[in-house]
């Protein structure tokens, strides 16, 4: 861990918004706390922020590439809009899962070609759809007969995927399936309907859920993709070639590769060698990408004490970043580190207060509440939790907060989420 460069870091210029390390964040608290100390050094500001650590998100493509060769990440737009994640992700070839025109507009604004762009919302407005055959992102999801007559209106020449629900979504935080997805009796007639319009079908897309660790999700879904191929070639439909097996993914290393193996031979088993020839597989990761590369700093800003209970109060909540997130992540993410006196001078020499919701050095914990900023009483991140004391102007860090956070916020009372990002980049020379 000492291979970081504080040379570099302390001669940045006092607009600091991006840092060259060599070192990345990952799990390392000392470096999370070293460039957290560098950051408040230089920019002294009670204000909650964010360090984006670019350096991982690359590692995670060469995870990808490692693991799913055959595989052209479409990274979900929707999971982190961010700006230098999006642009990152397109130097490093990934595709993109737009649900929208001003996702897709953002997207290709990065020079991304209309051909690595997905439109992965099977329900779209008339003139959402109007709007991609402009700009030439042919590839559509569907799930509906309705959607059909609106994209033979208004975008006849493109290519669609037929959304199935996914047969088991057990295991994931996050269910797609009561909203989206053909269920298998539907599937047949909406092959028929489409065919019947005159539009090409060039393949199947599922989704297993959000952050889902049942990796035989992906293997009886990919089984379910099989059988409309083989429903397709019944009604003489041009067989069809892409499969897109979603989203889902998490990062954590055995995970990944267990999800990435499941997907591997479960292809094999459910596609002869001669249709995998013929055959193009894409994913839609967002969580993948987007989960570990970003770390936020929040401040304490109120405490009160009720007899053992301990409440504070810290400048993101509910309506910023932290609408979808479990508590129980939260907690087991967060750091507190201990500022100097004035809060405004970077952080002690031996800051650290807690890690994972224990006090370090043993120290006495108590029942805590966590409110966020707003004058909403729903607005409260964690509550009954076993926190060591905390006070005013200690900083709460909590790490792997990249996926359906700052994209969720809203400036509900005026707060709206963490503006600043520290972007930290790499030199592995
Ligand atoms: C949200 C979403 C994704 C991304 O899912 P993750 O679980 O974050 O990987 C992919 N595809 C579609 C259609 C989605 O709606």
């Amino acid at each position: 861990m000492e291979s970081w460069n504080v040379k570099s870091l302390e001669a940045l210029p006092s607009a600091l918004d991006q840092v060259v390390t060599n070192s990345r964040l990952g799990d390392d608290e000392y470096f999370i706390q070293k460039i957290i100390s560098m950051i408040k050094k230089l920019q002294p500001s009670e204000e909650a922020f964010y360090v984006l650590d670019l350096g991982l998100v690359s590692n995670l493509m060469d995870t990808w590439k490692r693991n799913l060769p055959m595989v052209q990440p479409f990274y979900a737009v929707k999971c982190n809009p961010h700006p230098n994640l999006l642009a990152t992700l397109v130097a490093q070839g990934s595709s993109f899962d737009c649900a929208s025109p001003s996702e897709i507009e953002s997207i290709l604004a990065l020079g991304v070609s209309p051909d690595h762009i997905i439109y992965a919302n099977p329900c779209k407005a008339s003139s959402h759809i109007k709007y991609a055959a402009e700009v030439g992102v042919n590839l559509i999801t569907y799930d509906s007969v309705g959607e059909i007559e609106k994209i033979r209106k208004w975008h006849p020449k493109c290519s669609l995927l037929i959304r199935i629900k996914a047969p088991d979504e057990s295991g994931c935080n996050w269910p797609l399936g009561s909203k989206f997805g053909a269920l298998p009796e539907e599937v047949s007639p909406l092959l028929q309907a489409t065919q019947t319009a005159g539009l090409r079908v060039a393949g199947v897309s599922f989704h297993v859920g959000g952050e889902s660790y049942n990796f035989q999700a992906y293997k009886t879904a990919l089984e379910a993709a099989k059988a409309v191929f083989q429903e397709a070639a019944k009604l003489s439909m041009p067989p069809l070639h892409v499969l897109d097996i979603g989203g889902g993914f998490v990062s954590e290393p055995s995970s990944f590769e267990a999800a990435a193996a499941t997907v591997k031979t479960s292809v094999e088993t459910y596609f002869s060698e001669e249709e995998r020839r013929s055959l193009t597989v894409i994913a839609e990761p967002g969580r993948f990408f987007a989960e570990t590369a970003f770390t936020l700093v929040t401040n304490i800003i109120g405490k009160r004490v009720r007899g053992e209970d301990r409440q504070y109060w810290i400048n993101e909540g509910f309506y910023g970043s932290m609408m979808l997130v479990n508590p129980k992540t939260l907690l087991e993410s967060c750091i507190a580190l201990k500022c100097m006196s004035n809060n405004s001078d970077g952080i002690e020499k031996n800051p650290v207060l807690m890690v994972c919701g224990k006090a370090t050095g043993g120290a006495r914990t108590y029942s805590s509440t966590l409110f966020g900023p707003t004058c909403d009483s729903a607005d409260k991140v964690l509550e009954g939790d076993q926190l060591p004391e905390l006070e005013v102007n200690n900083l709460l860090v909590f790490r792997n907060m990249g996926a359906y956070t700052s994209a969720c916020s809203s400036h509900f009372n005026g707060f709206g989420s963490a503006k600043i990002t520290y972007i930290l980049t790499h030199d592995d020379s």
